[in-house]
Parts: C-alpha cells; structure tokens; sequence
C-alpha cells in the first residue's frame, strides 16, 4: 500500500533555515500542510535551531560553532535528500499552490 514518505529531520532543518531549492522547499510545505506528525517535527527543529542559534549567540565563537553546525547539517541531509530523490516522492494531489 502507499507508505507515505515523511520528511526527514535534516531536510526539515534546512527547510527551517531556508536552505532548501524552491522545489524541495514545495513539497516540504506540502507534506506539512497534510502531516500533522512532521509539523510536530518541525517545530521541534526549530527549537533546537533556535536553542542552538541563542546558544551560539551567547558564546564568543558564533560563527565558527555556526558554520560547522550547518555543514555538519548539510553533509547529512545531502545524502538523505539524495536517497529521497533516488525514490519516487509522491505528490500530494489535494496540495495545489
Ligand atoms: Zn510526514
């Protein structure tokens, strides 16, 4: 049957920071339009980004810890938005932009 795919947690972090291509960012805010449990996802993302970002802002090396968190972030979800790519995603038909 159709096991629908969810949104991994390193996408959602770039989808959080906006760094996601527009057409990854679309069927993000697609799949979060109709799935409660990645909305939940997300927000725990963004908490952590913001915990992260509030942290990093307190401490005297915030670039650096920055960048490195986002490449770290990056380099993951790089092979995960791969893998995704490699497996057809299918489209929410009920979301039309
Ligand atoms: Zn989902």
């Amino acid at each position: 049957m159709s096991s629908k795919v969810h949104i991994a947690q390193e996408e959602l972090a770039l989808y959080a920071m906006g760094n996601l291509q527009v057409e990854d960012r679309d069927e993000v805010r697609c799949h979060l339009q109709v799935c409660t449990g990645c909305r939940e996802e997300l927000s725990n993302v963004v908490g952590d980004l913001i915990a992260l970002a509030v942290g990093v802002e307190q401490h005297p090396t915030p670039e650096r810890a920055r960048r490195e968190f986002l490449k770290r972030i990056e380099s993951e979800s790089r092979f995960r938005i791969e893998e995704m790519r490699r497996t057809p995603v299918p489209k929410e038909k009920d979301c039309v932009d």
